[in-house]
């Protein structure tokens, strides 16, 4: 198991507060054409969520992980949080929430890997500044909080407040990104990791640009984009690049890390896995760089199977 080789990761106290959700996969020859019912050739239930993932990515490599958020009073709730706590994440403060369904996302996944997806946010979009308010205490214990945007931004926006007055640091991973306008002290975090879209997406509108900025082909010229998202406060920032690794930039240097070698199958947990595993060490050690050197062999690890699995096999 990950958590046995990193025996440093016993007192690393991570807050991930966050998205539940429940993924329901059909598999069909086809994608439905409206109107049209089609009887599928396969079906999968997978916890996912970006928050509900980070916390299991850090949980897996060692690290204490308790989980913020709401999860319907649905014959789902049970499974989602029976299957946080099999993967060893906290989940005294997952409040259930009544009237509504716990987030869901239905997802049919065609013969030639096309896909249709509908999100319904359910408990999630419940999770709001008073719902933060309560966990506040949880928050101030914290070494690291860890953010993701799949829930109401006054939520995020507080969370970051509670833990920045109690000098707890703050990981924000801008995905998705709202429609809605982003406030500018969003970004002012420790640590902003998106990917190459949310990046461009960001430093686009910053620069109140209609389309999104032409996507980079060079590392070098991913420089420039974490240089602009430097400037609208983040401490340090992160690009992840996929199958080219990441670049870090703290405001003076830049540095590139490739992608670890690996036979990939699925990425589709990748940057979760990532932000999981950086947070998990770098509240460990206090060192970035080691904790973004573990973050990226853990995310290339996640890729040699589907979703977290290679996490809790290896
Ligand atoms: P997702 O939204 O699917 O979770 P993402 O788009 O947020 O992923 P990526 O930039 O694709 O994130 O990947 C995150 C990290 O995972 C990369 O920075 C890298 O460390 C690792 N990674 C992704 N793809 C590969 C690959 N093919 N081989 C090795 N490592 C990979």
């Amino acid at each position: 198991m990950l958590a046995q080789d990193s025996p440093d990761m016993t007192n690393a106290k991570i807050v991930v507060l966050g998205s539940i959700n429940m993924d329901l996969i059909a598999r069909c020859h086809a994608l439905p054409l409206a109107g049209q019912t089609l009887t599928a050739t396969g079906f999968q239930q997978i916890r996912g969520g970006k928050g509900a993932n980070q916390a299991v990515a850090a949980s897996l490599v060692g690290s204490s992980v308790r989980m913020l958020g709401r999860v319907g009073e649905d014959g789902l709730a049970a499974s989602l949080i029976d299957e946080l706590k099999q993967d060893g994440v906290h989940c005294s403060q997952v409040l259930p929430t009544p009237n509504v369904s716990s987030g869901l996302a239905m997802i049919t996944v065609s013969d030639d890997a096309e896909n249709q997806i509908v999100v319904i946010p359910g408990a999630n979009a419940h999770v709001d500044a008073a719902t933060v308010d309560q966990f506040a205490d949880v928050i101030s214990m914290g070494d690291v909080l860890l953010l993701q945007l799949e829930i109401p931004l006054p939520a995020v926006l507080r969370a970051k407040e509670i833990a920045q007055a109690a000098g707890v640091r703050v990981i924000l991973d801008p995905a998705p990104i709202p429609a809605t306008p982003l406030p500018a002290d969003l970004f002012e975090v420790d640590l902003i990791c998106p990917n190459e879209t949310e990046a461009l997406e960001i430093v686009g509108r910053h620069a109140k640009q209609n389309a999104t900025a032409a996507q980079p082909q060079e590392i070098t010229a991913w420089q420039n984009v974490a240089e602009q998202l430097h400037q609208q406060g983040s401490r340090n920032v992160i690009i992840t690049l996929g199958k080219q690794g990441v670049l870090f930039f703290d405001g003076n240097q830049h540095q590139h890390l490739s992608a670890q070698p690996v036979d990939a199958i699925d990425t589709t947990c990748a940057g979760d896995a990532f932000a999981g595993a950086l947070a998990a060490k770098w509240a460990a050690t206090n060192d970035l760089i080691k904790a973004i050197e573990f973050g990226n062999q853990i995310a290339a690890l996640s890729t040699t199977a589907t979703g977290l699995t290679a996490l809790r096999t290896e």
